[in-house]
């Protein structure tokens, strides 16, 4: 999420989500922090979204919920996608539609949208002109010549813009590290073929529910190969459905069935469709691996995974194409066939736009801090001033005036975590630390009865544990941990019960540390007698 200040007005540009890792357990979704925003809802103009990924509209839904009806300005196929996720939300959105080429107004934002490339169709890139300047936001975007939807990356459009005078460039920097140019669509055509000519029985494609150019060559093969395809997955169904109708997928006729028609059709005439090409547990092509799902995998059939590996999930799909294989599936991936190419500029791309844009200054933005380093080398090889070229983290504050751009301060921004039915809320932080500590060394409580008038126990302390295995030694050394920690403090003063709840949680977490280079997440509860 990006947010542009103007004359007190503001316009925010894509509005998504991060997906948790391993290491943050229980985690739905990771939104942007929109605490800065909050006291200025009213002054925001419009949110443009340049395409239909996650990570571009998924939090759109959580910010309207602060404010239902701020304007969404967006191409036809993602304010589709954007609204059926919304109807989820049951929120009814306030849309502007536009289209490459056109120029529209939002208080004293002057936009104008470019068409550009990526995996997923009907992306724009966005031309800010304000009286502070004229700033170019590519969106997602590579350069593909030979895209399967003839729609080219505008670079005319850019060039133009190039000789007005764009003040501030914010570029993709996805693939900065990598050289060269991103190779086309195109290409991965024989390798998918390859798969269609090979396979002996079923075919399983797993790819993102929003990869319409991808799932359009898998269908143009099916065509070619006499197979009938099903969509299965309620993101997929529903996502391929808009695109059909919309124009953006075209599925010949007849080509589409039930997945239940498989039971009455033969195997090497049938291709299915579904996500999950990441390993996310829950979807179709995981619960295939664990024989959850109805598709029961078997020797023969040949899954294909169509996507990108994104950092992070490696340990979820290598558990999933573990799975596949020892059902007896062929499984065909990145690693070992050339089924995917990148949705995103690689340098040679990135450096031929410096040098037809000709930016006075240069934002590198959308990707991680050594992305963002590689982008920003790109801008100065081609000669833009260093000191023009700023590498910004999320919840920086840039400030453009008379053509320089400078970093003037911070805002916050933190993750906010969407578990459940909660979002963020004080201590989100707190409780996902809490959440790996319980999953690494489980929890330990101590309950305790205190007299007092003499600030001795009653009796013995009790341990209840979970996740962390007590045996009579550790019982021991815990109790006299604990006994030890009370009568030092006794010598002092006679404690009350909260006090003693403290020193029993750092007498025991102290022990715990010295004996055993681990801590569980400790709770006194001291009660009085
Ligand atoms: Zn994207
Ligand atoms: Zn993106």
């Amino acid at each position: 999420m990006t947010v542009f200040e103007h004359k007190g007005k503001l316009l925010i540009v894509d509005c998504g989500v991060l997906f948790p890792e391993e290491t943050q357990p229980g985690i739905n979704v990771i939104l942007p922090d929109f605490s800065s925003l909050r006291d200025r809802l009213q002054d925001i103009e419009a949110i443009v979204l340049t395409h239909g990924h996650e990570d571009h509209i998924g939090g759109v839904p959580y910010l309207l919920r602060e404010r239902k009806d701020i304007p969404v300005i967006g191409s036809q196929l993602t304010l589709a996608f954007v609204t059926a996720k919304l109807e989820e939300h049951r929120i009814t959105p306030r849309l502007i539609e536009v289209k490459e080429g056109q120029r529209r107004k939002a208080g004293p934002f002057d936009l104008e949208f470019l068409a550009v490339n990526h995996s997923i169709p009907d992306g724009l890139a966005v031309a800010i002109r304000t009286e502070a300047g004229l700033v170019l936001v590519t969106g997602d975007f590579k350069m593909d010549q030979f895209p399967l939807d003839n729609r080219l990356t505008d670079l005319p459009g850019f060039a133009r813009l190039g000789e007005e005078g764009v003040d501030l460039f914010l570029t993709d920097s996805t693939n900065a590290e990598v050289p060269g140019f991103t190779v086309t669509e195109e290409d991965i055509r024989p390798a998918i073929d390859a798969v269609f000519r090979t396979a002996p029985r079923r075919i399983i494609v797993s790819s993102f529910a929003s990869h319409v150019h991808r799932i359009q060559q898998v269908i143009d093969a099916a065509a070619r190969h006499n197979r009938k395809v099903a969509f299965v997955g309620r993101s997929m169904v529903r996502n391929m459905g808009i695109a059909e109708k919309l124009g953006f997928l075209q599925v010949p006729k007849g080509l589409l069935v039930d997945v239940k028609a498989f039971d009455r059709m033969k195997d090497d005439k049938v291709v299915l469709i579904c996500t999950g090409s990441q390993g996310e547990p829950m979807a179709a092509l995981a619960r295939m691996a664990n024989r959850e799902h109805t598709i029961k995998i078997g020797e023969g059939d040949t899954v294909l995974l169509a996507s990108s590996l994104i950092p992070g999930n490696e340990n979820s799909i290598y558990r999933v194409i573990n799975g596949l294989t020892r059902w007896g599936a062929n499984v065909v991936h990145k690693g070992n066939a050339k089924v995917h190419v990148s949705g995103h500029a690689s340098a040679g791309e990135l450096v031929y736009c410096y040098n037809i844009v000709k930016p006075k200054n240069v934002l590198p933005y959308h990707g991680e801090w050594r992305h963002l380093k590689a982008n920003a080398d790109l801008a100065i090889r081609t000669g833009v001033a260093e000191d023009q070229v700023l590498i910004a983290e999320d919840g920086v504050v840039i400030d453009l005036v008379d053509g320089v751009a400078k970093i003037t301060g911070r805002v916050p921004a933190e993750l906010v975590f969407v578990h459940g039915m909660t979002v963020g809320g004080g201590g989100s932080e707190e409780a996902l630390a809490d959440r790996v500590q319980l999953s690494n060394d489980g929890a330990v409580t101590i309950l305790g009865i205190l007299d007092t008038r003499t600030g001795l126990l009653t009796e013995p302390v009790e341990f209840i544990a979970r996740g962390f295995v007590q045996d009579n030694e550790w019982i021991q050394g815990a109790t006299k941990s604990i006994d030890d920690a009370l009568r030092a403090a006794n010598k002092v003063k006679i404690v009350n019960g909260a006090e003693l709840e403290d020193i029993f949680t750092q007498s025991l977490t102290r022990w715990m540390q010295r004996k055993y280079r681990r801590i569980p997440v400790i709770t006194s509860v001291v009660v009085d007698a």
